[in-house]
């Protein structure tokens, strides 16, 4: 086992995690069992992951940006990211969009199965929509008021509050690019080893990675919906699915045609995050390992990664993007709505910008999902429809949110000159 690579330790966790849910699944008591006795290590593994984030961001951006030496170099990486983090994006939408207009997956539902999801799930969607409304009573510009926190410990004290944090970093970086480099040696030293030090802590925790994700799987599957809900929603799963693949696809592309490198060495570089992600279900809580893998397995540079992946994993969801657009579509079909191209235009504007939304974590992606429905006219009850697969389709694009970040980190390295 030790000599084992780590994505397969984590692959062969998530195997056997399944295997014993099913099995206890099978046995009275057993499933209480997990839940009581099994789960517990997951969520503490989950905890521990994103308990290291805030330290992490702040650790390797600060590090990251004071690295820079001037500002010029920052704002050519910036754009650079902010650029094709949004391709990406409205790319991953537009996908979405083409495969369930052709294969209409909503059309497939009956009506009956349509009453059945939306009674079934009414609570669900109703506790959803509530979470949605307070987004959107907001203004227009919240959202980008809420990127500057007013107080620095309250904004570390909430994971949700990634991008305060992220902007938080950014601007002390700044600060000690401005300075004279005599003057901040002290600070700069700290938070080299301050980050030396969480790298090794990541480390340490991914020793617990197999055990973390045999414990998440199986309660997981305990926890899962029954069959015929996933039969019913098989089309819509596989249109998604596929979707979702297309975007692994599009990476693979991109990398091969940018930075001259091999598909397998991109798909083995980062499959221990992808594994995680899939666990986890959340891209802030693998962020540690999506780092750790594009440095070491992908060979981008640190400074590169520590700026591109950080925001990345706030902003740039390209499987949570694809997701809305089929999703949306989806739930129009099957309430027998025909969308318009321009009702469909602005789905892909409104997914866009609630992909970048959505916060890193399980379910975020349904949340957000509820702003895109109410704008493009779509009834909101439909959420119901969606929501007894979510969780497994969550895992999926989260896979792909991650993936997407390595691509890019490995597309502005190459287009800085920080690519092995
Ligand atoms: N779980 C996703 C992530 O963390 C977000 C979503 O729900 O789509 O990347």
């Amino acid at each position: 086992m030790r000599k084992l690579a780590l994505h397969w330790k984590i692959l062969i966790g998530m195997v056997l995690g399944v295997l014993f849910g099913v099995l206890l699944s099978l046995v009275s008591g057993g499933p209480d069992f997990i839940k009581d006795y099994i789960k517990p290590f997951g969520t503490i593994f989950i905890n521990l992951l994103k308990l290291i984030a805030v330290p992490l961001i702040l650790a390797s951006l600060i590090k990251g940006v004071s690295d820079l030496k001037d500002i010029s170099k920052l704002s050519q990486m910036g754009g650079r990211t902010i650029l094709t983090y949004l391709a990406t994006t409205l790319t991953a939408v537009t996908i979405g969009l083409i495969l369930v207009n052709i294969i209409q997956p909503g059309k497939s539902i009956s009506v009956e199965t349509r009453n059945e999801l939306v009674e079934a799930y009414a609570t669900n969607t109703q506790e959803k929509q509530a979470v949605a409304a307070k987004q959107k009573e907001a203004g227009p510009l919240q959202a980008l008021v809420d990127v500057v926190p007013s107080n620095v410990f309250l904004a570390a004290s909430n994971n949700r509050n990634m991008l305060q944090v992220i902007f938080f970093a950014l601007f002390f970086g700044i600060g000690m690019i401005l300075i004279p480099s005599k003057k901040v040696k002290p600070v700069k030293k700290f938070f080299d080893s301050f980050n030396s030090i969480i790298l090794k802590m990541i480390d340490l925790i991914m020793l617990a990675a197999p055990y973390g994700v045999f414990a998440l799987l199986a309660a997981l599957v305990v926890e899962a919906p029954s069959l015929e809900l996933f039969q019913a929603l098989a089309l819509y799963a596989i249109t998604l699915l596929l979707g979702l693949a297309i975007m692994i696809g599009v990476y693979i592309i991109i990398v091969r045609v940018y930075t001259n490198k091999k598909m397998n060495f991109f798909m083995k570089g980062i499959a221990p995050a992808q594994l995680l992600a899939f666990s986890t279900s959340s891209s802030a809580a693998t962020l540690p390992v999506t780092m750790e893998c594009v440095e070491e397995n992908l060979g981008v540079d640190e400074e590169v990664a520590s700026f591109v992946l950080p925001i990345g994993a706030t902003i740039n969801m390209d499987g949570t993007s694809v997701y809305q657009g089929v999703a949306a579509v989806f739930i129009a079909q099957a309430f027998g709505l025909d969308l318009s191209l321009s009702a469909q235009l602005g789905i892909v504007f409104t997914a866009t910008l609630a992909s970048i939304g959505t916060a890193a974590v399980p379910s975020a992606g349904i949340v957000m999902l509820v702003i895109v429905l109410a704008q493009a006219g779509i009834p909101e009850a439909g959420l119901a429809l969606i929501f007894a697969i979510d969780r497994p389709l969550d895992m999926c694009r989260t896979i792909v949110n991650v993936t997407g970040d390595a691509a890019v980190s490995m597309i502005v390295g190459k287009s800085i000159g920080k690519l092995k």
